[in-house]
């Protein structure tokens, strides 16, 4: 028999960036027995990698600023398809998450009344991001890992030893969630260096897995983000929504060709850098699409006045939503006029003193530098769209963080999970959104174990089916090798479920997709199990593949565009579609996809928009009831 270590503990999350971080911190704080789960080392999560900052709306740079503000910014970067509930509590308890950072010893830039500073970024109308430089992952990643190093000396002084009640298991991969019925009984999984399985026995599951990014060609994920989190969720019963919505980061690294994709933070243009072709034309000012004329500027004398003067012009277009960004350099390249590259220029060089450029943006002049032998204090960078982030994730109870569907006990924040940012995310609200339900994903995981009457018990049948499982791909050698197989589905998600969108290429993807999967039902690994990456990516693979066969149905079901889902064939917003959820779910195998309408906005939150930016999104009934609500 193959021999399995086994832990005990009440609340188990699987993934250590600041979603799970900060859940694990609330469920230790109402006493239970907590372990952090992390396929990488401690410490290298995406959330280490962002760069601008926690969107909040504090208002320490404009006093104008408030939740309600932040709200509506997220709404319309969401284009409406947000969970309300999930994007009010955000832009509420942002402000508390961050102040509350500080009293675990983060330090953020300040103001010069010593306040702390906020930036701008793009779709928020005021100064708002709290960042330090642009390291601002860095921050609070190592904030909240002190957190838990304070709460283990506690634990030290109080119970004897630093893992009594909080431990973490790093570079350790969950590759099952184990059920009692249909409640969540534990985690299985194994260490990647001796290759030994582990079990996890709990009644409660945090999911906090981050991303999706690595099915795909040109990606800023790291080798992580396979959709682990996403997959698991399905394969227990839970549900998927918002699938079809990817974001595709307008400025990723385009050469050289081995850092293709990294990323470039919007920083840069928040902080007055440029779009220009390869005719020398700033571009962005032809691409405002009419729901945002308003908010933008039509020249760039205007443009440029309003980094000094906010409160009299309007915004650079360069800080138009990601979609609207990568859409327009992406058309700059298909029309010629993009760099040799494939890419276009972002030029901070001539817009900022390189001093000046050196302070805020240390790891950019760092990273091209070092990456591209480029100097971005003298030389534009050139820069075109990568795979960033996914809207979509499990279904999610607002409040709690709970997951819908078939199954009890497990809950899910931060990327992994659903519904908070709509069809597309803004920059900056994904740190806040970590904070804001991590804790309460933590908290409320935490209560369902006070209310369980008895243990969910793992079945001895279920661990050996994980056993098999995991085994599988080092017992066969007829098989092909996973990192073939990693590229094809690369290729398929890169080319036909890309930024742009077609009918008939959306219908071949499945077509491939369902190919790939049997043949990543007969992949193999060479080697043993003692660190083997080759295995490792064999298991990842049925994770990506039916995570992208998700967001491949999704993608073609929505006959229109919005957000981080563009069809060339339904070039507009259908505001029929703005009232409709695609929910994935697994049914043996196969993945079903099924409508199911949007919660309706609250009064008094529908109530802060104007009557003519809801024309916009909403349907004509909708307008209807609106008129009748303020009448
Ligand atoms: P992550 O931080 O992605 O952590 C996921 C964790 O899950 C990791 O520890 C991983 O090892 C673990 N894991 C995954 N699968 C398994 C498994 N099977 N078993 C065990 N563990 C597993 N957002 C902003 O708001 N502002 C920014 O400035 C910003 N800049 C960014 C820059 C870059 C380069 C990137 C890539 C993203 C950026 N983002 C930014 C987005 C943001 O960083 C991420 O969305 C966010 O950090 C996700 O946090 P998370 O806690 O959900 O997951």
């Amino acid at each position: 028999t193959t021999r399995i270590e086994r832990h005990h503990y009440d609340v188990v999350v699987i993934g250590a960036g600041g979603a799970g971080l900060r859940a694990a911190i609330e469920a230790r704080l109402a006493g239970k027995k907590t372990a952090i789960i992390s396929k990488s080392l401690f410490g290298k999560a995406h959330t280490v990698m962002a760069e601008g900052g926690a969107a909040a709306a504090m208002g320490n740079v404009n006093s104008r600023d408030s939740w309600q503000v932040h709200f509506r910014d997220t709404m319309r970067g969401g284009k409406f398809l947000n969970n309300f509930r999930m994007a009010e509590l955000h832009a509420k308890e942002s402000p508390q998450r961050i102040w509350e950072l500080e009293t675990y010893g983060a330090l953020f830039d300040r103001t010069k009344d010593g306040r702390i500073s906020q930036r701008n970024f793009g779709g928020h109308e005021y100064p708002r991001l709290a960042h330090v430089g642009d390291r601002t992952g860095l921050e609070l990643i190592r904030t909240l890992q002190q957190k838990i190093v304070s709460l283990q000396q506690e634990d030290k002084r109080d119970h004897g030893s630093y893992d009594a009640r909080i431990k973490v298991f790093s570079e350790t991969t969950i590759t099952e969630l184990l059920l009692d019925g249909d409640r969540v009984a534990g985690a299985f999984g194994y260490y990647r260096e001796s290759g030994e399985f582990v079990l996890f026995e709990a009644p409660a599951v945090v999911l906090a897995t981050g991303g999706v990014g690595r099915s795909y060609k040109v990606t800023s994920n790291s080798w992580e983000y396979t959709g682990d989190g996403h997959a698991l969720a399905l394969r227990a019963g839970a549900t998927l929504i918002n699938m079809e919505f990817l974001q595709f980061h307008p400025t990723g690294m385009v050469w050289p060709p081995s850092v293709k994709g990294i990323l470039v933070t919007e920083s840069v243009r928040g902080d007055g850098g440029i779009l220009k072709n390869s005719e020398g034309k700033r571009f962005m000012f032809d691409y405002v699409p009419d729901v945002f004329r308003k908010q933008y500027a039509e020249t760039p004398e205007e443009a440029d006045r309003w980094y000094d003067d906010p409160d009299n012009n309007r915004r650079p277009p360069e800080l138009l939503p990601r979609d609207e960004v990568a859409r327009a350099i992406n058309s700059e390249v298909k029309a010629g006029r993009g760099t040799p590259a494939g890419g276009v220029y972002l030029d901070i060089a001539s817009r900022l003193p390189a001093e000046e450029i050196r302070r805020r943006l240390p790891s950019m002049h760092h990273q091209f530098k070092g990456l591209a032998d480029v100097d971005i204090t003298k030389e534009p960078m050139e820069v075109g769209p990568t795979c960033h982030y996914v809207m979509g994730g499990v279904e999610v109870d607002p409040d709690s963080g709970a997951a819908y569907g078939a199954v009890r006990g497990l809950f899910a924040a931060g990327e992994v999970s659903g519904g908070m940012h709509g069809s597309n995310r803004l920059g900056g609200n994904s740190l806040s959104d970590l904070l804001v339900f991590g804790k309460r994903a933590g908290g409320h995981a935490a209560t369902y174990v006070d209310q369980l009457t008895g243990r969910p018990r793992v079945a001895v049948a279920a661990v050996e089916t994980a056993v098999e499982t995991a085994l599988a791909p080092l017992q066969r050698d007829t098989g092909e090798n996973p990192y073939t197989l990693q590229q094809d589905l690369q290729a398929v998600m890169g080319d036909l479920v890309g930024i742009i969108r077609r009918e008939a290429e959306l219908a071949d993807a499945l077509v491939r997709l369902a190919e790939l999967r049997e043949r990543v039902a007969k992949v193999s690994a060479s080697g043993g199990r003692r660190y083997n990456p080759g295995w490792h990516l064999a298991l990842d693979l049925r994770n990506m593949l039916v995570v992208s066969e998700c967001t491949a149905k999704a993608a073609l079901e929505r006959r229109e565009s919005r957000g981080g889902h563009t069809r060339e064939d339904f070039p507009t917003m259908d505001p029929q579609w703005r009232r409709v959820n695609l929910v994935c779910s697994l049914v043996g195998d196969t993945v079903r996809l099924e409508r199911k309408p949007l919660p309706k906005m609250r009064s008094e939150l529908i109530g802060l928009f104007d009557r003519a930016e809801l024309a916009k999104y909403l349907t004509d009934e909708e307008l209807t009831e609106f008129d009748a609500l303020v009448a």
